[in-house]
């Protein structure tokens, strides 16, 4: 076994998360390794695939179409269809974040990277009946997921500290290290050569993408107030996102919540 350090945070999965997630690290000065189950052809993950929506809040792109938007009202429609329970306090804690952050985090931090957004926000998931956006939010990018994706991808491999940056492409990750009841990195295997390797790292951001790559994970999961899962279902998830990553978290007791909570 291959024993591989020294990094500051280890990202598990290369998708428009991962490679996000890098970028703000990479900034910050820290060491980064992106380990991926996919080979480097694929990096960028699902959101290759993507049409390139996203929503926001208060923009220039809704101003400008004399839309009012506001944190305020944004966090109220989200509540209005989110059906979060009394425990999930993190989950409401995300949404207050987002629908405040939106902006900078998102729609400030693309448009100097050269991502372009459709002047008209669209306006999508109103909710059949009344409850969802009561306003267009969804902004749509020029050139899809696959230009935000190279656009990023670019990003990272010409960073001023890209030297900080490694990225191990075919590296399944099987499982979480705990030393002292600490994260102290990730283990798994080569995904051509099965080949076992290790990599230490303080802190491990796991990005892996959700579990709908698995159509067995999602009948499980099914939420059975939709009624009985479908028999046959159209996977159009990363092949990858299979759930394991999310199970290696449970098994060192992490917080795992909201699985059935998917989009039909
Ligand atoms: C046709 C289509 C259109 C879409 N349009 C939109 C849209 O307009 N707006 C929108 O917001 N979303 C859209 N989506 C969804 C969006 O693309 C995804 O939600 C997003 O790309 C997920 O990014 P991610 O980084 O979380 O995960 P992923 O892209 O799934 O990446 C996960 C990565 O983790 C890796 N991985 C998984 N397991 C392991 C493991 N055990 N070890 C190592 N690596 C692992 C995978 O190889 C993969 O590279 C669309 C999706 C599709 C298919």
């Amino acid at each position: 076994m291959s024993r591989n350090s020294p990094y500051d945070v280890a990202i598990v999965g290369g998708g428009l998360a991962g490679i996000s997630a890098a970028l703000e690290l990479l900034d910050h000065g820290l060491k980064v390794v992106i380990i991926d189950r996919d080979s480097e052809q694929n990096f960028g993950g699902l959101a290759n695939e993507s049409l390139g929506g996203m929503t926001l809040i208060n923009t220039p792109v809704q101003r400008l179409n004399r839309i009012q938007d506001s944190p305020g009202r944004a966090l109220r429609d989200w509540h209005s269809f989110a059906q979060f329970s009394e425990h999930d306090e993190w989950p409401k804690k995300w949404a207050e974040l987002y629908v405040n952050r939106s902006v900078d985090d998102i729609y400030n931090w693309l448009k100097p990277k050269g991502i372009n957004f459709f002047p008209i926000p669209h306006w999508v998931e109103r909710g059949e009946f009344g409850e969802g956006n009561s306003i267009p939010r969804y902004h749509i990018i020029w050139g899809t997921g696959l230009h935000l994706m190279r656009t990023l991808i670019d990003e990272l491999r010409n960073h001023p500290k890209a030297i900080n940056l490694t990225c191990l492409f075919d590296h399944r990750v099987e499982s979480l290290i705990l030393q002292n009841r600490a994260i102290a990195g990730i283990q798994g295997s080569h995904e051509k050569t099965s080949q076992a390797f290790e990599i230490e790292a303080p802190i491990v951001l796991v990005a892996s993408g959700g579990i709908n790559g698995d159509i067995n994970r999602v009948k499980q999961e099914w939420d059975k107030s939709w009624s009985d899962a479908p028999q046959h279902i159209l996977n159009g998830a990363h092949r990858y996102a299979d759930g394991a990553v999310h199970d290696a978290v449970r098994e060192i007791d992490g917080n795992v919540t909201n699985l059935h909570q998917m989009w039909k």
